[in-house]
């Protein structure tokens, strides 16, 4: 039996399933929702109802964004001719927080995985594929992370990108500082090693 009445219980269940947010977080946040003014609870679910009505996926590099094509496709100034494949949304704000990057996107939205039964028809990989077909794209970056699917999908994409002609390159990656050679998976090992330079 929960010491809450079942409104509050509803309110603190909703919170918990929040990334990151566990019982005593997602508690305070449904006291704090309950406390606050009618306004500022008004305000909290208008933004969300207003972000999920108006944000959509951009039709050219499945950022997500109020417009389509999203900001960075239709900005002028971006080269368009360089791609940086990324698995997730997130990455593309990580990439842009570094301001040196001033190409253009594209968001598999996910990575192959056949572990978890996620094979390259399930990511937008015939999406990058189209895309690369006008002839005006020189370089693919593939920035998919440095895990084993990340890897994985990385490869894949490699062979199916050099063929048509285009520079595929990898961000720098290897085995982590502080990182144990013999736990480190197979496949980021044998790029450390493949990738190696003299010195
Ligand atoms: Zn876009």
């Amino acid at each position: 039996m929960s010491i809450y009445s079942p409104s509050i219980e509803k309110l603190i269940e909703n919170f918990e399933k929040l990334p990151s947010i566990g019982h005593k977080t997602a508690t305070r946040l449904a006291f704090y929702m309950l406390n606050c003014s009618d306004e500022s609870a008004k305000e909290f679910i208008d933004a969300i109802e207003s972000a999920r009505k108006n944000l959509k996926y951009c039709s050219i590099c499945f950022n997500i964004s109020d417009t389509d094509p999203c900001m960075i496709c239709a900005n002028p100034k971006r080269d368009k001719s360089i791609i940086c494949v990324v698995e997730d949304v997130k990455d593309i704000i990580a990439m842009e927080k570094t301001h040196e990057y001033k190409g253009v996107y594209h968001v598999l939205h996910g990575s192959i995985s056949p572990m978890n039964g996620i094979g390259p028809d399930d990511i937008k990989i015939k999406e990058l594929l189209t895309r690369l077909q006008t002839g005006e794209v020189k370089e693919v970056i593939l920035a998919t992370n440095p895990r084993v699917e990340g890897e994985a999908t990385a490869m894949y994409l490699s062979k199916l990108i050099k063929p048509l002609g285009i520079k595929v390159t990898r961000i720098a990656r290897g085995i982590p500082i502080g990182g144990d050679l013999e736990y480190t998976d197979e496949i980021t090992l044998l790029q450390a090693l493949e990738g190696r330079m003299e010195i």
